[in-house]
């Protein structure tokens, strides 16, 4: 039989079958299209504006490695205009994390853009194994959690720079949309779809990956020879995440839509005005200036826990009550430094939902 020719450019020969289409293509045309599909993404949510300073969550995985290559390409090729970083958060993940930052400071080379690297130890007092060997391996990933979402604001007030940009893919959403259902998390579902979270005057989050499939990163990064790590975390994650994900890797086996069917239906969820009525409003914390919903953020609370060896009693609202029923927090608590958010992005009151993303 001859080989087939590309269905994309009908010349050359074809050398994958593409995993969203099926379709038959050659290695330029898959590039091409998966760069192509990303920057509609990105332009038609008009997620950048000219000169803006953007920091790519960068962990050395193939999701943010890829995301580091696409946006430096797309940056070039459309002319843009933004200033590309690449930010790091060190979990203090021994046989994990530390080899993982070596892959992104070989990124750091490879792309040309200035890296920052800040560590859970540096700034909460605690790693991530020092957590684990606390709390042990059940809500480590809470704490995780928690500590990432808040480090990630701080290293980016730390460069400088008002909008973060994640490699959270298609198959990843999908996911959150399904434990949403399955959890009947009406509030989350109608918001993990959105490809911005975040208003217009805190630090804003986005994924341009959004539509692109895990399958065509992972192909992006191989056919590319990118440079990445693949390992996953020693900490186990998610146990449920990880029936979401199984069931969603069957139902894509037998449908490739299924992914991006499941993503346009959590888009199509509204939220009733009286669930919406629930959102709390937003304030600073008391302790270390951080957005929060309550006195203290949900990373000072927990930082408590830990350092009064009372980890668990801080994970939930209704066990913190347990944690003040042994008395105020003593004089000398180990804090989070002050957060200053950076220029441009006002630390003002305004209405959040009362749940974390
Ligand atoms: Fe952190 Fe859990 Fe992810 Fe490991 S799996 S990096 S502990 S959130
Ligand atoms: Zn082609
Ligand atoms: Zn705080």
């Amino acid at each position: 039989m001859p080989p087939r020719t590309c269905a994309l450019c009908n010349d050359a020969r074809a050398i994958l079958k593409r995993p969203k289409t099926g379709q038959q293509i050659c290695k330029d045309c898959f590039f091409y299209v998966f760069e192509t599909e990303v920057h509609n993404t990105i332009t038609e949510a008009q997620l950048f504006k000219r000169g803006d300073r953007v920091a790519i969550g960068a962990s050395g995985g193939k999701d943010s490695t890829v995301l580091a290559h696409v946006m430096k390409t797309l940056n070039e090729r459309y002319n843009y205009g933004l200033e590309l970083f690449l930010l790091s958060i060190d979990e203090g993940i021994t046989g994990y994390r530390d080899d993982s930052l070596e892959t992104v400071k070989r990124n750091q080379q490879q792309y040309d853009m200035p890296l920052k690297i800040l560590s859970y130890d540096e700034l909460y007092g605690w790693t991530m194994d020092a957590i684990v060997s606390q709390v042990g391996k059940k809500n480590n990933c809470t704490f995780c959690g928690v500590f990432r979402r808040q480090a990630l604001d701080r290293g980016a007030a730390i460069l400088n720079v008002d909008h973060i940009v994640t490699g959270h893919n298609a198959d990843d959403i999908a996911e959150t949309v399904l434990m949403n259902i399955m959890r009947g998390d009406i509030a989350r579902l109608g918001r993990c779809t959105s490809i911005c979270t975040q208003g217009e005057d805190t630090i804003k989050r986005s994924k341009p990956f959004k539509y692109a499939y895990e399958k065509e990163i992972v192909m992006y990064a191989y056919f590319k020879k990118l440079d990445y790590f693949s390992t996953e975390c020693i900490y186990s994650p998610d146990a449920y995440r990880g029936h979401a994900r199984a069931f969603l890797k069957d139902l894509e086996a037998a449908r490739p839509s299924a992914i991006i069917d499941i993503i346009h239906s959590g888009e199509a969820f509204e939220i009733k005005e009286d669930v919406k009525a629930t959102q709390k409003i937003q304030q600073t914390c008391k302790r270390c200036g951080y957005m929060s919903s309550n006195e203290l953020c949900k990373a000072c609370t927990l930082l408590e826990g830990l350092e009064r060896g009372m980890a668990q009693a801080a994970v939930t609202d209704r066990a913190r009550k347990k944690l003040d029923a042994v008395g105020p927090a003593p004089e000398n608590l180990r804090q989070i430094p002050m957060f200053k958010p950076p220029s441009g992005v006002h630390n003002s009151t305004h209405v959040a939902a009362s749940v974390g993303t």
